[in-house]
């Protein structure tokens, strides 16, 4: 059985639930357990979280949380979510580092349960046997995994691309995936971001020598913006510099955590050294890299105070270059655009993707890496996943076209019985998001953040008025008016002409019906909105407040 809670219709947010057996006897494990971004849609928050209600109802059946990999959309939402469910949470070591970090941060460190899981090992959890096999993306220890029950294996690929020539270990696990292929397997659920792209993903190492050429002929300062997990990017960066006598200064929290981190895992040779953002200022612009955190555009990250020249460490002027070896993820376009914009006035050079010049590679797969993930595990059928409707649906034509005996759709919240066979839709589960709102966890739909929104477009009024039991009018009207225009088109006061039309409505009310606070409310409220509509054309949100005194 599978069910998706997120990643199943979006990109990011990645959370499956994998389920063996029946009604009650049935058993759960978790893979992945990641966040979204929020935008301008979403005033107020930026981090966004699967609905677990449905796991979170049942969490005694639920065994494990298995993580693929270390990215924000595979792990992300560890801290909010994992010490609900109480279980012991899987991964790799460089995954492990980060969540270390961030639960510590949260202060959940000593409430969540990490295993280490050495790549290539396997797992029991209950009914079901986990192995995690090695694969290449865009950072350290990618895994897929093989998923084996009584009723049959599955291969989950979680993120992955077709590497030969990765620049850091380990190697795609051809042969391990073979092997489990010719085992017999059930199910392959795959990586769809890439799914309408033909042909291949340029490997790291071309990506490497192009952003060398660039380092090698610069006649300034390099800045280079990545992923602040590619690690990958990063070495070969580091290793680029040391070759043309330039070191390397790091900008960015989350980019130096990293860092660390792969330093801890042994993935960075230790005679690459990385430079606090003090010693920026020391070096001659022909002896520096920078790198930096930044390339989704985001405000408070190091590129874009740099951009502003507002950072106090770093600026970059006239004959220096910045590298965006990244690339921008849909629905950050124009914040990125704009980090570009203002970095052009400062008169740096700004250099991005283009099939001539190449500084990024995508970590997913293409057509041509998704036949050889089928050709090796050759399933019986195929479920895409990670990514949106219309990605998911050209993997489904792909892999159609590509021979799979049988391709099953489906989208988050969906319990798809995998086997025994046909695939079907056996039934729907409560998913949906949550918002990360200051330290609290709200509903995504009908939840504050709608609120915030509509105030957004039309502002509020509070008129606050004065009753005796009787209906008597004791005292003058209050108002509180915030976001409306402050004048109307012949000049008077926005709240002067609303408290007046709420003062008049009172008047007319008579002393009898305001006796009954509903009928105040209600009748204020229409005639403060209607006000308003008159004068300004939009209706705020109105609420008014009866004293009696
Ligand atoms: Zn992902
Ligand atoms: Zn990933």
């Amino acid at each position: 059985m599978l069910l998706p809670l997120g990643g199943t219709g979006e990109i990011g947010m990645n959370l499956y639930l994998y389920g063996y057996g029946h009604g009650d006897r049935r058993e759960w494990i978790m893979v992945d357990c990641g966040v979204m971004f929020g935008d301008e849609t979403t005033p107020g928050v930026e981090v966004i979280v699967p609905d677990i209600r449905f796991i979170e109802e049942r969490k005694e059946d639920l065994l494990g949380i298995f993580i693929t990999h270390a990215h924000e959309d595979h792990i992300g939402a560890i801290p909010w979510i994992a010490h609900r469910l109480d279980v012991p949470v899987y991964a790799t070591k460089f995954a492990l580092l980060l969540m270390e970090h961030r639960l510590e941060e949260t202060g959940w460190a000593g409430d969540v349960e990490l295993i280490e899981v050495k790549p290539g090992s396997r797992i029991r959890a209950g009914q079901f046997e986990v192995e995690y096999v090695p694969v290449t993306h865009s950072l350290p220890e990618p895994n897929a995994l093989a998923i084996r029950t009584p009723a049959g294996t599955v291969v989950h690929t979680g993120d992955f691309k077709v590497d030969e020539h990765p620049v850091i270990p380990p190697r795609f696990s051809f042969e391990r995936l073979r092997a489990i292929g010719d085992e017999g397997v059930e199910a392959l659920i795959c990586d769809s971001t890439n799914a309408g792209k033909e042909g291949r993903s340029p490997s790291e190492t071309d990506v490497a020598k192009s952003l060398e050429e660039i380092i090698a002929q610069a006649p300034g300062r390099v800045a280079v913006t990545t992923f602040s997990s590619h690690v990958a990017r990063i070495k070969v960066v580091a290793e680029a510099a040391r070759r043309h006598g330039r070191d390397v200064v790091v900008a960015g929290y989350a980019m130096r955590r990293v860092i660390e981190a792969a330093q801890k895992c042994g993935l960075l040779d230790e005679g690459l050294q990385f430079l606090d953002e003090e010693a920026f200022g020391f070096l001659p612009p022909e002896k520096v890299v920078l790198l930096c955190t930044g390339s989704q555009g985001e405000p408070r990250a190091a590129l874009s105070r740099i951009a502003d020249d507002i950072h106090p460490r770093i600026a970059l002027e006239k004959g220096d270059i910045v590298i965006f070896s990244s690339f921008t993820i849909p629905g950050n376009e124009k914040a990125v655009i704009g980090v570009m914009n203002r970095l052009a006035l400062l008169g740096v050079e700004v250099i991005a993707n283009t099939p001539e010049r190449l500084v990024h590679a995508s970590g997913h797969p293409r057509r041509e890496e998704l036949a050889i993930m089928y050709d090796l595990v050759r399933p019986k059928r195929l479920i895409p996943m990670h990514g949106e409707p219309w990605h998911m649906m050209m993997h489904a034509e792909f892999a159609r076209a590509r021979g799979i005996p049988e391709v099953a759709q489906m989208l988050d919240g969906q319990m798809l019985r995998i086997a025994p066979g046909p695939a079907e839709i056996v039934g729907e589960a409560v998913s949906g998001r949550q918002f990360v709102d200051g330290r609290l966890l709200v509903p995504g739909e009908k939840g504050p953040v709608q609120k915030r929104r509509r105030l957004s477009f039309v502002g509020i009024v509070v008129v606050s008025v004065a009753l005796d039991g009787k209906g008597n009018i004791r005292g003058p009207a209050q108002i509180v008016v915030e976001g409306l225009p402050e004048k109307t088109a012949d000049g008077q006061l926005m709240e002067d002409v609303l408290l007046d039309a709420a003062d008049e409505a009172l008047e007319n009310m008579g002393r009898a019906r305001r006796r009954n606070d509903e009928m105040v409310i209600e009748t204020l409220r229409i005639a403060v909105r209607r006000a308003a509509v008159a004068e300004w054309g939009k209706k705020p949100v109105v609420h008014i407040l009866v004293q009696r005194v």
